[in-house]
């Protein structure tokens, strides 16, 4: 027999099928397992993909065989082909997405005390302060060898005081103890009637997308988990993907209050074991529901009733690492292999999703009213103009909102405030020459941060310490710029000393549960004001929170992207929909240099249809998607020259492609990538639009082999729809 062995490399050329003979010792291989082969003088590791009687050429054989059952299903490595001709990548690239974590699970090892703890005591040396310590750890009961000093333990097991044991087990992603068991409400009108579609599609095994536009608070969840639950009862899996940052305790919680041990957690802060006992778990079908981030479009479930995409729109759904896949396509190309139901979600969908949705390619369902008819929050547009000039109000918080924040502190009642960080640059510069510091890797300004008073690369981490003065002017006048998440909470405690504020910003949050933490003090009473970045903006759910304050809503309007409206809108919409949950009605204050923006007047009448008909007029007008593709493609490489004249070479290219597709090809570039240097990588950019017309596929796939043939060595990346424009 004949192995067909995929090599792992990503380099496009090593990138194919190689045969290898299967010895003797080894004939029960079978697809999906992992071997290491002979390539060249060197060895390889591979993936085996199928099996053939016969090759024309001579062979080598494997030389190991590295699993003992298959860590990716026959079904899954076509998987992996699918995705590798669509995303331009090498197969390796897309395998190792559905295979576990690289930490090969050990049993853990732990020490445990085989003698009274006094007895301990006493039996070692006097004054043995290492020795003490270890026996005071081990009173309470047996701890991993990892957190122990290994001398002393070899020394205690000698003297008959401890023994070793090990024990598999798996950790857990949340805490099972912490969360009581909820039971499923009645639904109302509007979700009975997405729940009846939902479940007669699962049942019947018919694959489907829908999509559920529903505004903010009025059930959405609750039709996830009962979709959710009909898939269980006809013993099928579920996939409830949300966006990382949306992943809160509140939103576990709901889950696995409702699902209790049938549930798996996948998201980022999780240690790599952590994540291979949530996949092992996975694997063994231990589980019924993975809730997680975008990656947990991956995890290894078998026979899926339902994938959900909560919170569709969010640009996280879109990879930008490769393979740049687009979740949504990921989601629907798996619920067609296992006939599952696809159900997208937002209150506020992308333009691009709604569009199918009115064309009928999707199936749409509206719940436009909370649950109980709590009413929307009453929106009030601050003109940040007229306060400088008017009200002399230097604060970046206006007067109107001030007094807003002054009644809640006064009627005991919670605040939140909403920061865009983005366009707030905190780049540090010279104030009398205009000099930036820029990372010397990347062509980019460096990023300072205050608690360490270090300035940070956000592109490849180089870091380097703070200057005191220009190096350009010597000027002492260098400082750092942009009103973040710091200063707000500082001008807070001047004007409200009484008022108990948290700040929630990736700077608190970094370590794991911090996320937790704040939200647990600010769920508790134990604050008055939470004031955050996005992080504030999703999926929180504080009935008594009854006041919203967006202190610039202009930073993601004025980006130089035809996405800017969308964004806001649907930020501005998620952050207003936190206020007013419960039973006293929310009030929204947005601050604004632009009052008379379309975006902001819609998003005050919470009026997404009126905001899509104007928005989907402009993109039909300038020709953008829905109604085309915008690709960005990237040749880079550390030698300067290559990628300058690989990405000439693909434009001649380009331009005579287009001879044969007149009017549906436009391309910008060749130029510089905005970003010209990233960790010492030159990139060259080309920008395509291809109108719906084009055979779009076609001409990338023509590139990307076009390109694999050119002397010289660069990198080249195809990105269909980028979110991200550097
Ligand atoms: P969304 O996900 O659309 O923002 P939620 O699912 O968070 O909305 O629902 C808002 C609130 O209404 C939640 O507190 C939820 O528990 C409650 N709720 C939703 N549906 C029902 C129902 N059918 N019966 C009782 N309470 C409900
Ligand atoms: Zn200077
Ligand atoms: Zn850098």
């Amino acid at each position: 027999m004949i192995a067909k062995v995929i090599i792992n490399n990503k380099d496009a050329n090593i990138d194919q099928c190689f045969d290898y003979l299967i010895p003797e010792e080894f004939s029960g291989v079978s697809v999906g397992m992992r071997v290491s082969v002979p390539l060249g003088n060197r060895h390889a590791t591979g993936v085996i993909i199928g099996f053939s009687e016969s090759s024309p050429f001579t062979l080598k054989p494997i030389s190991k065989v590295l699993d003992k059952e298959p860590v990716c299903s026959e079904s899954k490595i076509n998987f992996c082909l699918w995705m590798k001709e669509k995303y331009f990548c090498s197969f390796y690239q897309t395998f190792r997405l559905f295979t576990p974590p690289q930490s090969r699970e050990k049993n853990v090892r732990y020490a445990r005390l085989i003698v009274p703890y006094e007895e301990a005591l006493s039996s070692i040396r006097k004054g043995s302060y290492l020795q003490t310590e270890t026996i005071e750890k081990l009173k309470d009961g047996a701890v991993e060898t990892s957190l122990l000093n290994s001398a002393v333990l070899r020394t205690l097991e000698k003297k008959g005081i401890i023994e070793f044991l090990t024990k598999r087990e798996y950790r857990e992603a949340y805490d099972q103890s912490k969360y009581k068991k909820s039971e499923k409400y009645v639904p109302t009108c509007e979700q009975k009637a997405v729940i009846d579609y939902l479940d007669e599609k699962i049942i019947k095994g018919e694959t489907d997308t829908v999509l559920l536009h529903g505004v903010t608070g009025s059930g959405k969840t609750e039709v996830f988990l009962q979709a959710i639950e009909t898939c269980i009862k006809n013993g099928k899996t579920a996939i409830m993907l949300v966006p990382e940052i949306s992943l809160t305790p509140q939103m576990v919680q709901r889950f696995v209050s409702r699902f209790g041990s049938d549930v798996a957690v996948i998201h980022s802060k999780l240690s790599p074991g952590e994540r291979l006992d949530q996949w092992q778990k996975i694997h063994d079908g231990d589980i019924s529901v993975v809730v997680g981030a975008r990656s947990a479009i991956f995890a290894p479930l078998e026979n899926i009733g339902i994938i959900i995409l909560d919170e569709e729109h969010e640009n996280s759904y879109k990879s930008d690492t490769t393979p740049k896949y687009l979740t949504h396509d990921v989601a629907k190309k798996r619920c067609e292999d296992e006939n599952a139901v696809l159900l997208l979600a937002s209150a506020t969908p992308s333009l691009s999703t709604y569009y199918k949705a009115q064309s009928g390619e999707y199936k749409l369902f509206e719940m436009l009213n909370r649950y109980n008819d709590i009413k929307m929050p009453e929106v009030n547009i601050v003109d940040m103009r007229g306060e400088i000039f008017a009200f002399r109000n230097m604060s970046p918080i206006s007067l109107a909102l001030q007094s807003e924040i002054r009644k809640n502190l006064d009627n005991k009642e919670k605040t939140i405030l909403f920061l865009n960080r983005r366009g707030y640059s905190t780049f540090v510069s010279c104030r009398k020459c205009g000099y930036v510091v820029n990372c010397p890797n990347c062509d980019i300004s460096m990023t300072y941060h205050k608690k360490t008073d270090r300035l940070v690369c956000h592109y490849c981490g180089h870091t380097q310490g703070n200057y005191t003065a220009c190096p350009e002017c010597s000027s002492p006048n260098i400082r750092y710029f942009g009103t973040g998440t710091q200063k707000i909470e500082e001008e807070l405690n001047t004007l409200f000393p009484d008022a108990r504020v948290l700040r929630m910003d990736t700077d608190t949050t970094s370590k794991k549960g911090g996320h937790e933490e704040i939200l647990e003090k600010f769920s508790k009473g134990e604050a008055d004001i939470l004031l955050g970045t996005q992080m504030v903006t999703k999926g929180l759910d504080f009935p008594d929170v009854t006041l919203v304050g967006v202190l610039a809503a202009d930073t993601s309007l004025s980006l130089d992207d035809f996405r800017a409206g969308e964004r806001s809108f649907s930020l501005l919409t998620q952050v207003c929909g936190r206020a007013g949950r419960g039973f006293i009605p929310g009030r929204a204050v947005i601050q604004t240099y632009q009052p008379d923006n379309q975006v902001i007047k819609h998003a005050k009448e919470h009026d997404y249809k009126s905001f899509y008909e104007n928005e989907i007029r402009g993109r039909y007008r300038m020709n953008y998607p829905p109604f085309c593709d915008i690709v960005s493609i990237i040749i880079s490489s550390d030698n300067k020259e290559v990628p300058e004249t690989h990405i000439k070479e693909v434009s001649k290219f380009i331009k005579e492609y287009s001879k044969h597709e007149t009017g549906k090809i436009y391309m910008l570039g060749p130029m510089e990538a905005p970003v010209a240097k990233i960790n010492n990588n030159y990139r060259y950019r080309i920008l395509l639009k291809c109108k719906k017309s084009l055979d779009t596929h076609s001409l990338l796939s023509g590139i990307y082999e076009f390109h694999k043939k050119l002397k010289g060595k660069s990198f080249i990346s195809i990105d269909i729809n980028p979110t991200n424009m550097i």
